[in-house]
């Protein structure tokens, strides 16, 4: 594997992806110098603090000049007009990416900006916590995670070569796919599980409210791991579902469909129904453990009730 290495490199927006990117690259030595831009005052200071970034701005245009690697991350529908602002600093030679959720509408809004388009190449690592902001980063995040490139017909090889060593050299593994066919994937890997978790907590709190039943007090382990995927940031879950909406729609079509069948199952006393999914979908967690793409996770000593907590675990994001 050959190991890139950037003189400088400007990572716009420095939080939970962005900061883990910039520890880690700095781990490996592929980056010069670090520019940070973020719009507040304390994300800036914050980010410095934590050895993120060697500089911080708020100026996108500031921040990429002289850069040769510029890596988006604020959240996805920010970063259109981040791509906008940043322009003017641009050398036309600089590789930029993205680590935005969505695709195909960052493809499309970022690359009209850019003096040299076929320079620009999609990103999404498949990682993450239910944390942000730049306390969150840690630079082990993608270790043994998917990253996923999506170029389009006319991106440079050699800029998507450089981003793919980039990415192993920080842990992940790396797969190439069209913006279209990563957000049909996401939607039903990613997207579709964190609306049912936003929904499910949703319905709890309200029935909570509602009964006063002390449904928080028992909550059992698949409440609370819902509770963790569904505190998960609302900006960036609100960019993802607007814009990947047809895609999202299709899954969530389906979902219910299967949902109604469940339904009846239960209300028919269909118990062979029931157990011929359950045991299918146990045999799919073996399969998603072998790809690598979660761990067994131990009952932890800590809890008395034997409930793994979910705090810090990095999830498919
Ligand atoms: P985050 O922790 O909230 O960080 C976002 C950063 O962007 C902050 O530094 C924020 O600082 C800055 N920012 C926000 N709006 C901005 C703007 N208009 N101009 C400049 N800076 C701006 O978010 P994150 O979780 O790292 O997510 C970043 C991107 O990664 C998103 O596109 C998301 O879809 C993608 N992603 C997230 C995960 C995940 O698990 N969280 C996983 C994979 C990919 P200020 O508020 O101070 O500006």
């Amino acid at each position: 594997m050959s190991r890139p290495s950037f003189q400088r490199v400007a990572m716009i927006g420095i939080g939970l992806i962005n900061g883990s990117l910039a520890l880690a690259m700095r781990e490996a030595g592929l980056a010069g110098e670090i520019v940070a831009c973020a719009r507040r005052e304390e994300t800036r200071a914050r980010a410095l603090e934590l050895g993120l970034c060697d500089r911080a701005t708020a100026d996108p245009a500031d921040a990429v000049r002289g850069a040769d690697l510029v890596v988006l991350g604020t959240p996805p529908a920010a970063l259109g007009e981040v791509a906008r602002a940043m322009a003017p600093g641009l050398d036309p030679a600089a590789i930029v990416t993205d680590v935005g959720s969505v695709k195909t509408m960052v493809v499309r809004e970022v690359r009209p900006h850019l003096p040299d388009p076929r320079l620009f190449v999609g990103g999404h690592p498949v990682a993450g916590t239910e944390h942000s902001g730049p306390d969150a980063a840690f630079g082990t995040l993608f270790q043994n995670r998917r990253c996923i490139l999506t170029p389009v017909e006319d991106t440079d090889p050699a800029a998507v070569a450089k981003l793919v060593a980039l990415w192993e050299t920080v842990g992940a593994k790396v797969d190439t796919m069209t913006p279209e066919h990563h957000d049909r994937v996401l939607a039903i890997t990613s997207h579709l599980p964190h609306l049912c978790a936003y929904t499910i907590v949703g319905t709890v709190a309200d029935l909570e409210e509602q009964v006063q039943s002390e449904v928080f007090k028992y909550a059992a382990g698949g409440f609370t791991d819902f509770t963790r995927i569904a505190a998960s940031d609302p900006t960036m879950w609100r960019d993802v579902f607007l814009n990947n909406q047809e895609a999202v729609l299709e899954m969530i079509g389906r979902f219910m469909e299967d949902l109604v069948a469940l339904q009846r199952a239960i209300r028919w006393g269909q118990g062979d129904i029931l157990f011929d999914l359950f045991t299918r979908t146990r045999a799919i967690r073996r399969s998603v453990i072998q790809a690598g793409q979660a761990y067994e996770r131990k009952p932890q000593l800590k809890d008395p009730e034997g409930e793994p907590d979910g705090e810090g675990v990095t999830g498919q994001l």
